[in-house]
């Protein structure tokens, strides 16, 4: 079975009577080159790969042929009968019905991936979720070898900027602090069915056993990031003294500390100077 051939999967959704919805993201992948690289990409054969949004399972598919099971969580109820159809043929692999924003991953980790050297997440993300699911999988220190999505590529860019670079942005340190991240491969809108307006791309974050940087306080360290990206024509000693109610001063100081100029702004600090001026602060405030 081709999954990828927009007409065996036409065929197959219609059968089954099902619509895409675009409030769920559903972009179907019709190009067959993609899948195969992406799961080769993220597994092994001793690798649980865990998906998020099968659709019809054309990802799934590949994942079961390249890792050693797949678990995919879908939300739509709708696709039961389309899935049952698609993955007949493949014993190692499960779809659990719920919002993967809501399930217990480190539970489903334990239960499913016991007997797996490692665990990837590998998916073709519903695009109204994407941050919120990347931030998900990362600050709730999944126990997972790498993440290797499909994401808008505006959001690609964006997630995989050097921290320092006009690109970046507060999720770029982010995805930073707790992996390394890469853009593997373009992938353009009319690859999918339908095709949705924007081009996309496959990244791949790999988790760092240690971040680079050492922070007194994680949560302090992302509010003051928040804050200094906030408002991108403003220096940080403004953005961040309004946001944060921290005096100018103490802000001064700590980017005097850093032999960092006052009218420095968020986006041209690195990890390391970021990380400087947030841990001066949380030691004083
Ligand atoms: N993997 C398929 C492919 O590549 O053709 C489908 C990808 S489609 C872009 C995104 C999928 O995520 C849809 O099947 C959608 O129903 C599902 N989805 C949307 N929100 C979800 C959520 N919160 N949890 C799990 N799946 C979700």
């Amino acid at each position: 079975m081709n999954l990828a051939d927009y007409n065996t999967l036409q065929k197959i959704l219609k059968s089954e009577g099902f619509n895409t919805k675009k409030s769920l993201g559903q972009n179907f992948l019709v190009n067959p080159d993609v899948c195969p690289k992406m799961a080769k990409s993220a597994c092994d054969k001793q690798t649980g790969a865990l998906e998020i949004g099968p659709g019809a399972g054309v990802l799934t598919r590949e994942l079961a042929d390249a890792a050693k099971r797949v678990v995919a969580i879908e939300l739509d109820n709708r696709l039961k009968p389309v899935l049952a159809r698609t993955l007949a043929d493949k014993d190692n692999a499960e779809v659990i019905f719920g919002d993967a924003m809501k399930i217990d991953l480190i539970g489903l980790i334990k239960e499913k991936f016991a007997d797996c050297s490692r665990v990837a997440v590998c998916a073709n993300l519903p695009y109204y979720i994407t941050s919120p699911i990347i931030m998900m999988l990362l600050e709730s220190r999944l126990p997972i070898d790498n993440v290797t999505v499909m994401v808008q590529k505006e959001a690609a860019e964006r997630l995989c900027a050097t921290v320092g670079s006009r690109e970046a942005g507060a999720v770029t340190v982010a995805v930073n602090y707790f992996a390394k991240a890469e853009i593997l491969f373009d992938v353009d809108r009319y690859s999918f069915m339908p095709p949705p307006n924007v081009d996309s791309a496959v990244i791949k974050l790999t988790l760092r056993d240690k971040p680079e940087i050492e922070l007194l306080s994680e949560n302090f360290f992302f509010s003051f990031v928040k804050a200094a990206f906030a408002q991108r024509r403003k220096t940080l000693v403004n953005t961040v003294s309004s946001s944060l109610n921290i005096s100018k001063e103490l802000l001064r100081e700590a980017l005097a500390a850093a032999n960092l100029s006052e009218t420095a702004r968020g986006e041209s600090l690195t990890m390391t100077q970021l990380a400087s001026i947030a841990n001066y602060i949380a030691e004083r405030k």
